[in-house]
């Protein structure tokens, strides 16, 4: 089934009370959408109860924008809005997932698909001046001004909304121009395409829920929400406590207005906003107009099933398997190659697997019909001695890359945001799009290594997980022990620190002597994770065994999501033993490290870049595109790997193989440059 190139932006509108909120949780819960709040009132920190803000387990379950972050004496326009909802839509939409705006503001929302009469935009100083005029004056005083520049518009707005007239007044002065001169001139509206829906549920139904959701807020603690503000110190003056609902419980806070009473205006104050709304809403041209949630479902299904595949969540829209090395039997099959394959291409250690750990797996085979020990125990004591760090901080996991979709299911949530580095590796990004976690990626610095202080820089105060590979994987670099430490340090200034994942997946290769052991920071930054792989030196890729090394909290927490057999008996038994096997680590060592220096030495006279490598690979920087020369490779039996998914398509990556598989692969490459 075809998919729709961009996600479409759904507008939920209706009258107040007629369940906008919920319909848009259950649009974004089916297709994958985020919600934008399109609410004057929830703008505002505080106004909770009185604005129907969405709860904490719906904001944890979808994605929220706009809302709650205003304060109370702050100020906050539709222009304003429609620039920052588009942005957010922009961003939404570049996540795959569908924006779905919601909200009963008819401006709001008159700014955001048709834009505003153009006027503008404010003046601070000019502003601030007219303000502490009306505290001083009274807004009646100025009202009387601006009936003498714009009768018109005086006389449109109430002589006490000092809003108003402040924002008149200061559009006159500032141009000379009475504001509803401005007014009459529309811009041409933007081209947002939106689909807009609304609800409008019989008006007795519609009431009867008015008065409920009413009573439901007094009874969840209303009053005493607006009495804490009053308490602090902020007054009926604002524009915040002048809306619906805070402006009737101020008057019974402070004029001894019967709580009965107030009620009774509140709740008949919202019909009349609802008929309002309604009103404006019928006035919008190309409205689907539904009596319920349900029937609104049904007709976005329809809407989508032209669009997408009605199975896939929007958030995997964008998202591409990832691409491992080619397996050798695989390229057997589609090139009926008859000679020898070469699998340079996913780093494995070409020594196979440490003869020890090869013994322990065939003694524990006996027993695979037995379950694993789910929590590891013999291999976590084991690690824990090898390592110098307490058991309970160690989780396993089959390989580190199952240990990341762990983590982040662990500790994040949609409402979360991560750091990445745009070079690193991909499976984090793949893991934080399937988890539905937004992230920023963080360009390189030269020679393509994570750029730390950037990336401290990107980290936000809802930023969950910041993400650093070192040494890296695909270009091999590493950062050194200073620039980590300073990272760290400044990260553990934040309030609300992240937690910051080292992955060291290549440590036992690097030798470089400012390369920093993260385990060596657990007391600077407590909130670190370091991620282990026995794929590599160890050699045992096919078994998937990683760990990681963290605090006890969020080694809890790993073990609440977990799976609890995922990692198996043999593969247990075979990395305990692989740890005690120093000799085949060593002689791991000094293959790579000679075999590195020589081809990268090799490539340097054919006039190849190598990145500088703390790894058992190289990054190659090619003449021609990359995925050319791993296609013309693979015709000579070697099999490398491009790195385009990476965004370096001038590039193929290079596992260091025995000497004859790298002479092979040298040979080969001569060829492939010299045919072009
Ligand atoms: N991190 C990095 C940087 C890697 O290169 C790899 C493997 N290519 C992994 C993690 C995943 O390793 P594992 O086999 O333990 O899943």
């Amino acid at each position: 089934m075809g998919r729709a190139d961009t996600p479409p932006v759904l507008v939920v509108g209706g009258p107040t009370g007629a369940g906008k909120s919920g319909l848009a949780l259950r649009i974004c819960d089916t297709w994958g959408g985020e919600i934008i709040s399109a609410d004057s009132v929830q703008v505002y920190r505080r106004l909770d109860i009185g604005s129907a803000k969405p709860s904490r387990s719906d904001r944890e379950r979808t994605p929220h924008h706009l809302l709650d972050f205003l304060p109370l004496d702050g100020d906050y326009d539709a222009g304003q809005f429609a620039a920052d909802a588009r942005l957010r839509i922009s961003a939404i939409r570049a996540r795959g997932a569908i924006p779905v705006v919601v909200g009963g503001t008819g401006l709001y929302l008159r700014a955001l698909l048709h834009g505003l009469a153009d006027a503008p935009p404010r003046d601070d100083d000019l502003r601030g001046a007219l303000q502490s005029r009306v505290a001083a004056e009274g807004a009646p005083r100025l009202h009387a001004e601006l009936a003498g520049v714009d009768p018109t518009y005086a006389s449109r707005i109430h002589p006490n909304d000092g809003v108003r007239v402040v924002r008149a007044l200061e559009v006159y002065q500032l141009t000379g121009r009475p504001l509803s001169a401005w007014h009459a001139v529309q811009v041409a509206p933007p081209p947002l395409a939106a689909t807009l829906l609304c609800l409008d549920p019989p008006r007795d139904e519609l009431y009867g829920r008015i008065d409920a959701r009413v009573r439901q807020m007094m009874d969840a603690g209303w009053v005493d929400e607006v009495r804490a503000i009053l308490a602090d110190g902020f007054g009926r003056d604002l524009k915040s406590l002048g809306t619906l609902g805070y402006r009737h419980l101020v008057a019974h806070l402070c004029d001894g207005i019967a709580l009965d009473e107030t009620v009774r205006l509140i709740a008949r104050d919202h019909r009349r906003f609802a008929k309002r709304q309604l009103t404006w809403f019928r006035g919008q041209p190309d409205v689907r107009w539904f009596t319920n949630a349900d029937a609104a479902m049904a007709t976005i299904a329809e809407m989508m099933e032209t669009q997408m595949n009605p199975l896939e969540p929007a958030r995997l829209r964008n998202l591409r398997a990832y691409e491992p090395g080619k397996p050798i039997e695989e390229l057997r099959r589609e090139r009926a190659l008859v000679g020898p394959i070469h699998k340079l291409a996913s780093n494995e250690n070409p020594l196979g697997p440490s003869p020890k750990a090869i013994a322990a797996a065939r003694q524990a085979l006996p027993e695979a019909h037995l379950y694993p020990d789910g929590g590891a125990f013999a291999l976590r004591t084991r690690l824990a001695a090898h390592l110098g760090v307490p058991a309970q901080d160690i989780v396993v996991g089959n390989g580190s890359d199952e240990l990341m979709d762990i983590l982040i299911r662990a500790v994040a949530t949609p409402s979360h945001h991560a750091v990445i580095s745009r070079h690193g590796f991909l499976p984090f990004a793949l893991s934080l799009t399937s988890a539905g976690v937004p992230f920023s990626r963080v360009p390189m610095r030269a020679p393509l290594t994570h750029d730390l202080p950037a990336m401290a820089a990107a980290v936000k105060p809802h930023t969950r997980l910041v993400f650093v590979v070192n040494p890296n994987n695909p270009t091999g670099t590493h950062i050194g022990r200073d620039a980590l430490e300073a990272f760290l340090r400044t990260l553990a200034d934040r309030p609300d620190p992240p937690v910051v994942v080292l992955d060291e997946a290549y440590f036992e290769f690097a030798d470089a002597p400012d390369y920093p052991n993260s385990l060596d920071y657990r007391e600077v930054y407590p909130r670190l994770c370091t991620f282990r792989t026995f794929s590599k030196i160890y050699g045992l890729a096919a078994f998937r065994v990683g760990y990681v090394v963290t605090t006890p909290e969020i080694a809890g927490l790993m073990h609440r999501v977990r799976k609890p057999f995922n990692v198996g008996r043999v593969a247990q038994a075979a990395a305990c033993a692989a740890l005690d096997d120093t000799d085949f680590l060593a002689r791991t060592l000094t293959l790579n490290a000679a075999e590195r220096t020589r081809v990268a030495a090799e490539m340097a006279e054919m006039g190849l870049e190598t990145l500088p490598s703390q790894t058992n690979f190289l990054l190659v920087r090619t003449p021609r595109p990359g995925r050319e020369i791993y296609d013309a490779l693979l015709n000579h039996g070697v099999i490398v790997r491009p790195v385009d998914g990476y965004e370096l398509p001038d590039c193929v990556r290079v596992s260091i193989g025995l000497p004859a598989q790298n002479d092979a692969m040298l040979g080969a490459l001569r060829c492939v440059l010299e045919a072009a």
